[in-house]
């Protein structure tokens, strides 16, 4: 059985599984989505392991790739790169809630889940559609895929990583790590602009005719390891599956009761990754989706308009300070089941930098917020500020005895208003993303804990480590003994001839 995808903006741009993989973006600026979304009954998956669950996810969704490869694929990527032997472990926290640990990859955030896939994923796209040109993974980061990509893809033959991320908008450790690499086919720029900056200059490199035939003439193609690409979104869809059944096994819910995610959102990428997994059966309930203070996808949930027409704020989570998510692409197509009107949509978010949800008919005009979030039935959207932020870190800490940092933070703060706004019997269980390791924000989470902060990032760790009882994280180690790389700085306009110039190493 085959499975295809096709463009948000066009349901006859039709590619296949690898194909999908290896464009990254539809040529149309679409992104690429699967023609039928596969239902399966999860309650027979609940003895496998996260290895085995990842096979099932690929070959459902990339079942051109074949099973030895996607066995082999697997392995590769997740046999022995992550800390804990569960993969992706689930911590209880107090009140019927937990805490899903994304963060015991290389780079110690949840991106690592994917990233650590996706290089495997894309050599075997490329064996099957017999491609024999080198890859140039072009990525914008808000700090954490970017050097995920870079250790995903780090002295891999036949690729290079070229990452752009916002100069003053990523934490000390973030752009430590990204200037810290011991491979020549990894590089990171320091833009000069914010991430919204970042992703639409990827995003108009991609649609660059001039740079792709360059490129082409040499023998070299530009995919993006964003989570635009649906190479990124599958392999997130596990450890949902692997969460909900460690619940049920530890006693904490039956199997089909439902269970509410609150996810710590961005680009959106995870958050549809939970969706994607509801609408194939797993007994999810309300997927939470939970922002920081640049709160533009709260302000569409509650209201059906999409406005990105504001300052970008920067604040203690910067993997989440993002006005443009790219991810609700694929979740309006979904929703409102036309290619049509997403790009009707998508092209007045480019011209006016804001859409407006359209209602079933114009004849709903009187629609009052409540029916505009109707349509979205099954989602929380809530933002948490930087005070609410700061507050339960250090409740988590008192309540809980574990430091979380600054992104898990706004996921259970939104998930904590959420319990109290729904009127539920309190019998509801709800599990929290944990996408970082307090380790990558140490500045914020001893800040949170009213504790001093030392100057040197390795004072801070040892500080954290101290107050966490938790030992240093093994990569952060590493990087003390590493020399980084001054970063270096770039403008927006000159992101092209970067590429050039970087592609002559690829
Ligand atoms: C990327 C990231 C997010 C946001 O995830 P999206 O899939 O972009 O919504 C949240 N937290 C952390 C730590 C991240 O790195």
């Amino acid at each position: 059985m085959g499975m295809n995808y096709h463009s948000t903006r066009n349901e006859s741009l039709v590619v296949s599984d690898a194909q999908a993989i290896l464009q990254g973006l539809a040529p149309d600026g679409g992104l690429f989505v699967p023609e039928t979304i596969p239902t399966c009954d999860f309650s027979s998956w609940q003895e496998l392991s996260f290895a085995d669950v990842a096979e099932r996810i690929f070959a459902l969704y990339f079942p051109s790739l074949g099973k030895e490869r996607i066995a082999q694929i697997v392995k590769n990527a997740y046999g022995d790169r992550f800390r804990d032997p569960d993969v992706c472990p689930v911590r209880l926290l107090s009140d019927r809630r937990a805490l899903l640990e994304l963060w015991h990859g290389p780079t110690l955030a949840f991106k690592d889940v994917a990233l650590s896939a996706l290089p495997y994923l894309m050599r075997a796209a490329q064996e099957v559609v017999g491609d024999q040109e080198r890859v140039l993974i072009l990525t914008a980061t808000s700090g954490d895929t970017g050097k995920a990509a870079m250790e995903g893809f780090s002295g891999v033959p036949g690729f290079g990583v070229l990452v752009f991320y916002p100069a003053d908008g990523v934490s000390d450790a973030q752009e430590r790590q990204m200037c810290t690499t011991e491979a020549d086919n990894v590089f990171a720029y320091a833009v000069e602009g914010d991430f919204d900056d970042c992703q639409r200059a990827v995003k108009s490199l991609f649609q660059d005719a001039a740079l792709s035939k360059t490129l082409k003439s040499s023998g070299i193609r530009l995919s993006s390891a964003n989570s635009i690409n649906i190479g990124r979104l599958v392999p997130q869809m596990i450890y949902y599956i692997t969460a909900y059944h460690a619940l049920v096994k530890k006693g904490e819910m039956a199997y089909g009761d439902l269970l509410d995610v609150s996810v710590p959102t961005g680009n959106f990428g995870d958050l549809l990754a939970g969706y994607y997994v509801k609408r194939m059966g797993l007994p999810l309930g309300t997927l939470v989706v939970a922002s920081n203070s640049n709160h533009v996808l709260s302000d569409f949930g509650k209201t059906g308009v999409y406005d990105s027409n504001r300052p970008l704020v920067l604040t203690t989570s910067p993997s989440m300070d993002i006005l443009v998510s790219s991810n609700l692409e694929r979740f309006l197509y979904h929703e409102l089941g036309s290619a049509e009107t997403v790009k009707g949509l998508m092209e007045a978010l480019q011209k006016d930098r804001r859409f407006v949800l359209p209602t079933k008919e114009q004849s709903r005009k009187k629609q009052t917020e409540d029916s505009v979030s109707q349509e979205m039935a099954g989602l929380y959207w809530e933002f948490a500020n930087e005070e609410e932020v700061f507050r339960t870190i250090a409740e988590t800490k008192k309540r809980d005895h574990i430091v979380i940092d600054p992104h898990t933070a706004c996921g259970v703060a939104v998930y904590d208003t959420y319990r109290r706004e729904s009127e539920g019997d309190g019998s509801s269980y709800g599990l929290i993303l944990s996408t970082a390791s307090p380790y990558k924000f140490t500045k914020t989470v001893l800040s949170a804990l009213d504790r001093e902060v030392p100057k040197t990032l390795e004072e801070q760790w040892m500080a954290l480590s101290q107050i966490s009882g938790t030992s240093i994280p093994a990569p952060f180690l590493h990087l003390a003994e590493c020399k980084a790389r001054q970063p270096q700085r770039i403008r927006l306009c000159d992101a092209a001839d970067a590429v050039l110039s970087f592609s002559k190493g690829v």
